[in-house]
């Protein structure tokens, strides 16, 4: 394998500073930043993937949120036009967001909502891992598995070994009253689909991966205990590394959507950090800094490669 992406969605430089973890602190680093107009607004992980994924802006592609896209521009372009009065936390209630969900969410966004190709569909033998907004999965000379927001479970291409895929993992677990035991589960899953990923990449021969860990999102929504976080920097870290050694790519980059912060608002302890974002890689040419560009840099490693 060329190169090996891997989302750590939710990750935070500043949080990873402060932890190094031993895999993450031999790579050059930097923070990630949106585009311009999410950079003073909350950024979801169902745009800035999306953003990531297509090199497209947003007001193009139109993935809000993973719970809706934009249906009526002529109203959402005024509302950006006021959203900064609006609060985005009034007594730990989520108003900004909830008012957002009333005027446009209708239906979580499908992969056929997003129109332009994503970088993966230019790479031949390419391995799509559970990358927001990739719904269900397209045919590809390669292997899809669909991210959130999915309905009961994630989808599969090729349909073959979707049986065997789903005995080893479940996608994302669902969040109930039992918080430890959703924490307990949130772990459980992350290493069933490193053992997942192990299992396809011994079927396969991958050129590509675009893989995205949900959990530190999922995480520190309900988690703001710092010994606690410092432990799941260090699983993501030492994941990541067992997969880079059984894996072995030529570059690996590491990067997050956005980061998080501590702030107690509806049914979460941490929100997101939209200035906080974190890219990582083996080679410091590969480390772009904003969400944009990143499309593009892989288009071009790819170009390069090739052309040796
Ligand atoms: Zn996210």
């Amino acid at each position: 394998m060329k190169l090996l992406v891997i989302g750590w969605d939710g990750a935070t430089f500043n949080h990873l500073e402060k932890i190094r973890p031993k895999f993450y602190r031999k790579l050059h680093r930097q923070v990630l930043l949106p585009e311009q107009f999410w950079q003073k607004r909350e950024i979801d992980s169902g745009a800035a993937w999306t953003t990531i994924t297509t090199g497209k802006p947003f007001f193009e592609h139109k993935i809000l949120s993973i719970s809706g896209k934009i249906e009526n521009e002529t109203l959402f372009k005024l509302f950006s036009k006021i959203d900064h009065l609006i609060p985005s936390n009034l007594f730990g209630r989520a108003v900004k967001l909830w008012l957002m969900s009333k005027l446009f969410y209708k239906n979580p966004p499908l992969s056929i909502d997003v129109k332009s190709p994503r970088i993966w569909e230019l790479i031949p033998n390419s391995l799509v891992w559970s990358v927001p907004v990739t719904h269900p999965p397209k045919p590809i000379h390669g292997v899809w598995v669909s991210g959130i927001p999915y309905p009961d479970s994630y989808g599969v291409y090729p349909k073959r070994i979707e049986r065997k895929l789903k005995r080893i993992f479940q996608g994302e677990p669902k969040r109930g009253n039992d918080l430890k035991k959703y924490k307990r589960d949130l772990f459980e899953q992350h290493f069933r689909e490193i053992e997942a990923i192990r299992w396809l990449y011994d079927q396969f021969e991958f050129n590509f991966a675009f893989i995205v860990f949900v959990l530190p999102d999922r995480f520190m929504h309900v988690e703001d205990n710092w010994d606690e976080i410092v432990k799941l920097y260090k699983v993501i870290d030492e994941s990541t590394s067992e997969l880079v050694k059984y894996i072995k790519p030529d570059e690996v980059v590491i990067l997050s959507d956005h980061g998080m912060r501590k702030e107690r608002r509806a049914k979460w302890v941490q929100i997101h950090d939209s200035r906080g974002g974190i890219i990582a890689s083996t080679d410091k040419k590969l480390l772009v800094k904003n969400h944009l560009e990143f499309f593009e840099m892989v288009k071009n490693y790819y170009q390069k490669v090739d052309e040796v």
